[in-house]
């Protein structure tokens, strides 16, 4: 026999495996690297919580950059976790999070967090829980938490710009009567008071005439602003046409109402306009009425309407109830 074709000795076995092994974690080593490099290019963070421990057993680098904190104290300690939650998202965030056990997956999961620097972010969280044959059979919830911030702010702008009436920053008249369907409907359904009014500025062609157009336009921006001033945050206000306004008071009889079209109708007709030396001020007509048993939306509209044209053939400047 050949020496060269000698069994190799137990030494040269365990050479091969030393080398081979090494070879494994270098491999490994590359591989994580990669996946490091990888995560900390994603805006997101990807974490595992342990559940019965209540402890985070990890966050990935972008955790830093997000949530500007440092990652070795939140692996310390879930408290810190929780100290970021913006404290009227909490509640929000532990139940959505409890609920990951019992579903299995939450998609949508949005909530703020307070940033080490005080900056609030909004941040999106899927999370769902690890199949049972990672991580050593340990059950962990993992999740990737995305900031959002600059897309929420892009969809709040766009929900504002397709509302709005852009002169005024009332409600515009699709979106004001979009919402009083569903005001309408709750106050049927709970049989609870709903008034409904409608303004309408007077001789307001002669503003336009007199002053220019954009002289109109600054009077309706004021006369929208008195509006803002005078009602309620749960009142609904819009533009509905070129110098016709609508209001609906939630939970709000005849005699409340016409307490809040007095108050409207004072600020109005404080304003005080100025155009080359030339002072003058405005006026405003309204019509309310209240929801009847049998009423539909459009025989609120109309009465008030009908009140409204009332109070301008009384010589304008009033409130009429109809
Ligand atoms: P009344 O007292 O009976 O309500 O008379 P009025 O002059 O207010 O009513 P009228 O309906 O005749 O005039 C409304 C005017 O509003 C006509 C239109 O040119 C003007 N208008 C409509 N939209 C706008 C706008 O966005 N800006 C300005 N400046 N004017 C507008
Ligand atoms: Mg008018
Ligand atoms: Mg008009």
């Amino acid at each position: 026999m050949d020496e060269n074709d000698q069994a190799p000795s137990e030494l040269e076995t365990l050479t091969l495996a030393l080398l081979h092994s090494r070879g494994e974690v270098e491999r490994l080593r590359e591989r994580e690297q990669l996946v490091s490099s990888l995560l900390a290019g994603l805006n997101a963070v990807l974490w595992a919580f342990d559940w019965e421990q209540q402890r985070v057993v990890y966050v990935s680098p972008a955790y830093e950059q997000i949530f500007g904190r440092s990652a070795a104290l939140v692996l310390a300690d879930y408290g810190e976790w929780l100290n970021s939650i913006y404290p009227d998202d909490m509640e929000y965030a532990a139940q959505s999070l409890q609920s990951v056990l019992e579903v299995g997956s939450v998609e949508h999961r949005e909530y703020r967090i307070i940033r080490g620097d005080g900056e609030v972010r909004w941040l999106s969280d899927k999370c769902f829980i690890s199949p049972p044959n990672l991580f050593g059979g340990q059950q962990l919830i993992v999740g990737i938490a995305e900031d959002i911030t600059e897309k929420k702010a892009l969809q709040n702008e766009l929900h504002r710009l397709a509302t709005s009436d852009v002169l005024t920053g009332a409600s515009n008249r699709r979106h004001f009567f979009e919402c009083a369907d569903d005001l309408f409907a709750e106050a049927r359904t709970h049989g609870r008071p709903l008034s409904f009014l409608l303004l309408d500025i007077d001789d307001f062609k002669k503003i336009n005439d007199g002053h220019g157009h954009q002289m109109g336009d600054r009077v309706l921006q004021r006369v929208a602003h008195c509006a803002a001033y005078v009602l309620r945050r749960d009142d609904l206000f819009g533009r509905i046409g070129g110098e016709e306004f609508a209001a609906i008071f939630p939970n709000c009889d005849a005699e409340q109402a016409r307490q809040v079209a007095e108050r409207l109708q004072r600020e109005v007709q404080r304003l005080q306009f100025s155009d080359e030396g030339e002072n003058f001020g405005v006026t405003i007509s309204q019509g309310i009425t209240v929801l009847g048993g049998g009423d539909e939306l459009d025989d609120l509209y109309n009465r008030a309407d009908a009140a409204m044209y009332q109070a301008k053939r009384q010589g304008k400047d009033c409130i009429v109830l109809g």
